[in-house]
């Protein structure tokens, strides 16, 4: 396929060097100059704006940083431009409505448009080993499933327009939420004189086990290799974990939703960046309690 990739950062670049490394076409477009050179390191055609990029493509994929964003480049350079036979996939994390804001007007001018927000970070992007949950049409989902699974391990339907969105911030508010509780339990055994990879080998296989404990570990030494092993450097940025709770927030005030853990995470995490933390795994929050 001929396909449009807007959007070459840490995650759209591994994202796009893996649709070439599938056999597809790719022309690229990114404002920065850095991002779009690596892109044609990387086999992808490099253009120099997007409304030339989407010219007689089948598919179109951004990764792009906010909603914001997204929605310009939709409505300015996407559609009206690509051939309406184009598929639209936007994977960025954006608010579930906004998503639903450019799919609709994307549909309006005759687009079929996916949200497909993704669950892995840079490495997964590089790797192809990304998780894709897919809002849109099913028969919008069948044809994104195909470009979906060049670039990542799994691609599932969450349900319709907005549906991928909405399944990425829950599921990242639930992260949030049960990091911080990690945290706070492993500072507070510690505090109890308990020795932290007796109490990992006890609480990984009771009931408080769970995935920030045991795939990811906080406390350095302990349990598997995570960035807590590597002075919290790499890994999942706290300043993205604030955006994602930042977009729970907002969904959640937009529904109606009674979500205090989630909201005492989003206060926590932005305390954590506004001490100038962001930059560091969101797993550093430990360092706080
Ligand atoms: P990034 O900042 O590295 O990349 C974004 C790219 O978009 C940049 O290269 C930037 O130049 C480009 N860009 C900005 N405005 C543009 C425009 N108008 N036209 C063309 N290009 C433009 O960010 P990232 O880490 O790659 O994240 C991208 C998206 O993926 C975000 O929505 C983020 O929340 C989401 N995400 C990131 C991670 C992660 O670990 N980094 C994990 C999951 C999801």
């Amino acid at each position: 396929m001929k396909i449009a990739f807007v959007g070459l950062g840490n995650m759209g670049g591994g994202m796009a060097a893996n649709l070439v490394k599938k056999g597809h076409s790719v022309n690229a477009f990114d404002l920065a100059e850095a991002a779009l050179a690596k892109a044609k390191e990387n086999g992808c055609t490099p253009y120099t704006n997007v409304r030339e990029a989407v010219q007689g493509v089948d598919a179109v994929v951004t990764m792009l940083p906010n909603g914001k964003i997204v929605e310009s480049v939709y409505t300015a350079d996407v559609i009206g431009h690509a051939p309406k036979s184009a598929l639209l996939l936007d994977c960025s994390t954006i608010d579930v409505d906004t998503a639903r804001k450019v799919e609709a007007a994307a549909k309006d001018a005759g687009y079929e448009m996916v949200d497909a927000p993704v669950s892995g970070g840079i490495a997964a992007a590089n790797g192809g080993t990304l998780t894709f949950m897919v809002g849109g049409s099913d028969e919008a989902f069948a044809k994104a499933e195909p470009i979906l699974a060049c670039m990542g391990k799994a691609v599932i339907h969450a349900g319709a327009s907005g549906a991928g969105q909405a399944a990425k911030i829950c599921n990242n508010m639930l992260l949030g939420a049960s990091m911080v509780a990690t945290c706070e339990t492993f500072a507070m055994a510690k505090k109890l004189g308990l020795d932290l990879q007796t109490f990992f080998d006890i609480s990984s296989k009771a009931s408080g086990q769970n995935w920030s404990m045991t795939s990811y570990c906080p406390v350095p030494g302990v349990g598997p290799q995570s960035p807590a092993d590597n002075d919290y450097q790499g890994g999942f940025a706290t300043a993205l974990m604030l955006k994602d709770l930042m977009l729970a927030m907002e969904a959640a005030k937009s529904v109606g939703a009674n979500v205090p853990m989630g909201e005492r995470a989003a206060e926590l995490y932005k305390a954590f960046a506004d001490a100038g933390q962001g930059g560091l795994d969101f797993s550093a929050i430990i360092k706080t309690l």
